[in-house]
């Protein structure tokens, strides 16, 4: 079946059970001036099909564009993994989805955020999605605290409004953000495109060679196209008057053969070298840093074909990083460990139950599935196929000794909550201190300061605009001396702060 589904007769609209229509103009009205009659059924359906148009957006990554492409493995790799699209040589037909965080579906493109860098691979072995972003890091550790940080990025209960002083009060009370921040609202924190930024798989993976050998890995994908960014002046203009820019520059692009293309390279860390690196290789919010791990070239990614319709293909497009083939597995970095089950609920909720059926989500291997029914079902076994396993009817069955039993990696110890172990130089404001002091240039640094200043000294008030200077006191003495005078520089220019935070427990706005 393909996703096209041409109308057998161009030239005669039908009904969507394919029986000639009455009118592309005129609803069935009991005389001219009568009443619309109820059973004018395509009246009723055109409309009722219109109210149902879209599906629910994502609550995060609402906002995304999206390309076809290919993934080429240009250096042999096979010490590190048996993933068969690895293997050099080889070429997997690929998607991308990019998108912003935290706006909706109609939001701008060039708001301050990070950009999700999803990709499916459409391997052989089914299908391997890496669900990365644009930045190494993320905000947070743990995938408990997902949805508090997102509701603090998003909008206040009773206005509807965005709002800095939620986001700083978040960030404020847990530092682990603050590599991830200041990330954010350096030149990178706006991409001039998506074409013009870097990916990560961000998360640590561990893969698996044909003998079996462990290696923890980090995914990078440097553009070819080069860095280049907005800075919040251009950012803001163009919100107003081309909000959705990336989407057309991406588009464009590919329009015109001009292929935007991304070279794949690894950090490889040997399995055994994990429990005494100087940083915890699992924390979200750290790096490997690239002077003890080299990024080693794997191959190139290209995008090479629009989506000839952008609900079917990027709408419904569903990543999910629980898509793992052999030779690629977790590692026990929590925040991968809880999206491994959020993406493919959200998808269940989203799209469907059966999202995965849908073409541009179907693997191009054969699906041997047991599921079955369920909404909107349409693959089904021939009927001679048991429909349980085991059975005594040739039907499909795991092959346990191939692949049972994960590489894994060990763990020891009782049930706890509790933080990752901290390695001899893990801390939260170590990363970002060395980001601002030794990768960033002096203007670089200038202009992080002045985002901050800009962002900080719109509408967040006490108590957390003294934690906001102690954050960046935290991350570099001179920094947090910046920001705060400019904040307190900012303010004074302007209106009389305001009061306090219509969220704020005990305020006058929570009791009504
Ligand atoms: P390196 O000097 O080897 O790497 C520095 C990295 O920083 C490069 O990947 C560089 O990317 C990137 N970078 C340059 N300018 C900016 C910017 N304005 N905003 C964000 N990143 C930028 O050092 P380490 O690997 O030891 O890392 C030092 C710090 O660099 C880390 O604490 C982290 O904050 C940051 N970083 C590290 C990355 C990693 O994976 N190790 C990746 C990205 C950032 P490019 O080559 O494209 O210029």
């Amino acid at each position: 079946m393909t996703a096209v589904q041409p109308a057998p007769d161009k030239g005669i609209t039908t009904t969507n059970a394919g029986a000639p229509a009455g009118s592309d103009n005129n609803s069935l009205t009991q005389g001219p001036q009568g009443p619309i009659l109820l059973h004018d059924h395509y009246l009723i359906e055109k409309l009722a099909q219109f109210n149902r148009e879209r599906v629910p957006e994502r609550v995060v990554h609402a906002k995304g564009s999206g390309a076809f492409g290919e993934l080429e493995i240009t250096e042999d790799i096979s010490r590190y993994t048996k993933a068969k699209f690895l293997q050099k040589g080889k070429k997997t037909e690929m998607l991308a989805r990019f998108s912003t965080v935290a706006g909706e579906q109609g939001s701008p493109d060039t708001w301050r955020d990070p950009r999700g860098f999803a990709l499916k691979f459409y391997t052989e072995d089914g299908n391997y999605d890496l669900v990365g972003n644009n930045t190494p890091v993320f905000f947070i550790q743990d995938p408990i605290k997902f949805p508090d940080f997102i509701h603090s990025q998003k909008r206040l209960p009773a206005s509807g409004l965005r709002d800095h002083h939620m986001q700083w009060d978040f960030w404020t009370l847990r530092p682990e953000t603050a590599h991830q921040v200041t990330w954010l609202m350096g030149d990178r924190g706006i991409p001039k495109s998506f074409r013009h930024m870097d990916g990560f798989g961000s998360h640590t993976y561990l893969w698996v060679n044909e003998a079996g050998e462990r290696f923890y890995v980090k995914y990078h994908f440097k553009t070819n196209q080069g860095i280049e960014f907005l800075t919040q002046a251009e950012a803001d203009e163009l919100a107003g008057s081309a909000p959705d820019h990336h989407r057309q520059d991406l588009f464009g692009a590919i329009e015109q053969g001009d292929f935007p293309s991304w070279s794949l390279e690894v950090q490889i860390m040997p399995y055994a070298e994990a429990d005494s690196y100087r940083f915890n290789p699992f924390d979200l919010t750290k790096v490997w840093s690239q002077q003890d791990y080299p990024r080693i070239k794997v191959g190139t990614m290209t995008l090479n074909r629009n989506p000839e319709n952008f609900f079917a293909q990027i709408e419904q497009s569903s990543f999910e990083p629980s898509n793992f083939v052999p030779g690629i597995e977790t590692s026990p970095d929590k925040m991968l460990l809880g999206r491994i089950f959020s993406y493919a609920d959200a998808h269940r909720y989203r799209i469907g139950t059966n999202y995965a059926e849908l073409p541009v989500n179907r693997p191009k291997n054969q699906v041997n599935s047991y599921s079955k029914e369920g909404s909107m079902r349409h693959f089904y076994n021939s009927p001679d196929t048991a429909v349980y396993a085991p059975n005594s009817y040739g039907g499909p069955h795991a092959d346990e000794e191939k692949h049972g039993n994960p590489a894994g990696w060990e763990s020891t110890g009782n049930q706890v909550r509790s933080p990752y172990v901290k390695h001899a130089e893990d801390g939260d404001f170590v990363q970002p201190g060395t980001l601002y002091r030794e990768v960033l240039d002096d203007a670089e640094r200038e202009r992080l300061a002045a985002n901050i200043i800009g962002h900080a000294s719109n509408g967040v008030h006490e108590p957390v605009l003294s934690r906001v200077f102690e954050y960046w006191t935290n991350v570099d003495a001179d920094l947090g001396k910046k920001v705060e005078e400019g904040v307190r520089a900012k303010i004074a220019e302007t209106a009389p702060a305001a009061g306090p935070s219509p969220v704020a427990p005990g305020s006058e706005a929570a009791k009504l």
